[in-house]
């Protein structure tokens, strides 16, 4: 690993100014994802600015919302009791991410700024767009059998890894953020890029700004959730596809619905047209593999990944079954 400075403001200012004036410096927190890339050289940060003493990881209700800390841990989040009760398609994807130990490191602001798992990127000596822009993508000819059905570009077709990140998607989240230039509110659709032809910019935060705090308006998706996450082992294991579903059904009628995938783009997928197909529509299977079909449009495979264009339908009505039924 390279040699770095390590600072660790108690003000979240000073945090801002430590990065906003170094174009080689990062925040760190639970470093579960930047340590492992620092370790392998992919990146090479000059300077940590460890954010683990800033005061950000409460969990509070805020009028017709929750706020979550940007520094809450994943497994405090998915065991509070706010989350559980008004949120708990939260819990779900985040009980299926990493495993007990990683979640209890791992912060929500961290986890949304993962970086993606393609193998190519963490390997040194192949071409990737994303770690050295301008070299090229391994994965386009590749082993891509991991990689994106949406979104991609001929730059990079890698995928976003979080399955946190694709609940807070569909349940319409909006990220805080705070730099050089203020403070700010992004709606998280809006937080994730795709690769176009920058894949090396991961989200549309701008250099120094601090992710804060994520809002979740109250909504009244707090029975029929589900996180589908297909994944090679139980155990530990990113995902090959995921569906996080909720419906808000009355009398077996669909009222409203909120759908996302995980696993088939460079941003969490977000599936606004399936969600309008499900409206006023009774909640059984035929009009869930409707909807799946309109979730599908658009999806373009590669050599080794053409199994997602069923698996992903399958795993969105799998979702939408189980979440009917709850
Ligand atoms: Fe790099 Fe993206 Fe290509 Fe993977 S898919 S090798 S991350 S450019």
């Amino acid at each position: 690993m390279n040699q770095f400075q390590y600072v660790r403001p108690t003000k979240p200012q000073a945090a801002i100014d430590a990065v906003a004036k170094d174009a080689n410096a990062k925040f760190i927190a639970g470093g579960t994802n930047l340590v492992d890339l620092m370790k392998r050289g992919v990146m090479t940060p000059q300077k940590l600015v460890d954010i683990n003493r800033l005061p950000l990881a409460k969990i509070e209700t805020m009028g017709a919302g929750l706020r979550i800390g940007a520094l809450a841990l994943n497994s405090a989040v998915a065991d509070d009791k706010h989350v559980r009760a008004q949120h708990p398609l939260l819990a779900l994807a985040l009980n299926a991410g990493a495993s007990p130990q990683l979640r209890n490191m791992a912060t929500v602001g961290g986890n949304m700024l993962q970086r993606t798992r393609c193998s190519y990127f963490y390997d040194l000596s192949m071409p990737c767009n994303k770690r050295e822009p301008g070299t090229g993508c391994a994965a386009l000819e590749g082993v891509n059998r991991m990689h994106a059905i949406f979104g991609a570009s001929e730059q990079c077709i890698a995928v976003h890894p979080s399955d946190m990140s694709v609940a807070l998607v569909a349940l319409d989240a909006t990220v805080l953020v705070s730099g050089p230039k203020g403070d700010r509110r992004i709606a998280f659709a809006d937080l994730h890029r795709l690769p176009g032809t920058t894949p090396q910019r991961d989200t549309n935060l701008e250099p120094g700004e601090l992710i804060t705090a994520v809002d979740l308006p109250t909504n009244a998706f707090t029975r029929h959730v589900h996180y589908q996450k297909v994944r090679e082992r139980a155990s530990y294991a990113f995902a090959l596809v995921s569906a996080a579903v909720a419906l808000d059904i009355e009398n077996n009628t669909i009222k409203a619905a909120r759908l996302a995938l995980g696993g088939v783009a460079h941003k969490p997928w977000r599936l606004a047209a399936a969600e309008q197909a499900l409206i006023g529509k009774p909640a059984t299977e035929d009009s869930f593999r409707q909807a799946a079909a309109v979730a599908m449009q658009g999806a373009k495979a590669f050599k080794y990944n053409a199994y997602k264009l069923k698996l992903a339908p399958n795993a969105l009505v799998q979702a939408l079954k189980t979440a009917a039924a709850a």
